[in-house]
């Protein structure tokens, strides 16, 4: 498909003002090739109502079905003023910022929509971070900040992948970890970075078993005689774990539970890999795609259950 996408809020009222627009947008971006029967896989279908009904075996597929979408009871022109919203605040994003925006009712109904909108920006299965990779562990928590020790009890702990793009950082991930043993740390790593890429790491234990797992592993140890702080050493990734903490600090007042982190991390993570977009709109354009791209096990665990719930009447999938 074509990048298409509005250029201004002016672009926007006009261009989905209505549910059906929304709709038609989303299903350009759910099926770029065309529509597809998840249950037959048959491309012949024409709308009914809101809904795709399949030539093939006559069920019934919504586009936003197994998507952030589904059962929403708020209407799409919304979530679209919603995303635009999103995409368009330079330092992110807060419910009450939203409830205002779009003159909810109800405070709840704005977080609801903004962790969705947070678990849309991280794509399953998106490209692997390569070449040269700077990777370390740091603590994040709310008012303690800064103090040592024994209240490193009451933060959490996140891992952060950084790429080398010459002196600077190129694309970056991280996740909240329960643990810096390699346990924890491997699969992180496998989940971020591409085999034969060069990982740099300090001399932490936990990161040890990377040599095994295909990577090449550069160790810088910290000597205490040489003056030498982490930063220096690992320039990339210290500067991503400074502008994450102030983020969280700045645009969050530090006020992030453990349980919702991984949701932060996750939009600290889209609008720092996108920092150099100046294009908005391409951003809408991205957040829309992720919050439509369905992951296949969900989605048959969707079709299924519809399947198994609605026999002997006309099948639908996700219809709403
Ligand atoms: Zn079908």
């Amino acid at each position: 498909m074509v990048e298409e996408y509005p250029r201004n809020l002016m672009e926007l009222e006009a261009s989905f003002a209505s549910e059906a627009a929304c709709r038609a947008y989303l299903a350009r971006l759910r099926w770029p090739t065309g529509f597809r029967c998840p249950r037959c896989g048959s491309e012949k279908a024409w709308p009914v109502r809101s809904l795709w009904e399949c030539g093939g075996c006559g069920c019934q597929t919504s586009v936003t079905a197994g998507t952030i979408f589904q059962d929403t009871r708020i209407p799409l022109p919304v979530w679209f003023r919603a995303m635009w919203w999103v995409t368009t605040q330079k330092n992110g994003a807060s419910a009450l910022g939203l409830q205002r925006v779009l003159g909810l009712k109800k405070y709840k109904a704005a977080w609801m929509m903004l962790h969705k909108l947070r678990r849309a920006m991280v794509r399953p299965g998106r490209d692997l971070l390569t070449g040269r990779v700077e990777v370390d562990e740091c603590y994040v928590g709310g008012l303690e900040e800064g103090l040592p020790g024994r209240l490193n009890l009451e933060k959490a702990l996140v891992v952060i992948a950084a790429q080398e793009d010459g002196p600077g950082i190129g694309r970056i991930r991280m996740r909240q970890i329960p643990d810096a043993s390699a346990a924890s740390l491997m699969p992180f790593v496998q989940d971020a970075v591409a085999p034969g890429s060069v990982i740099h790491t300090d001399g932490w234990p936990g990161y040890l078993p990377l040599g095994s797992k295909g990577y090449e592993h550069e160790v810088t140890f910290l000597k205490r005689k040489k003056k030498k702080t982490p930063s220096e050493l690992m320039p990339r990734v210290h500067r991503v774990i400074s502008l994450l903490k102030r983020w969280l600090i700045g645009t969050h007042q530090g006020a992030v539970s453990h349980k919702h982190l991984d949701y932060y991390l996750d939009e600290f993570t889209f609008r720092f890999n996108r920092r150099r977009s100046k294009n908005r709109g391409k951003l809408f354009f991205r957040l829309a795609q992720q919050a439509v791209a369905v992951d296949p096990v969900t989605y048959y665990r969707i079709v299924h259950q519809t399947s198994r719930k609605a026999k002997g009447k006309p099948q639908s999938v996700g219809a709403t």
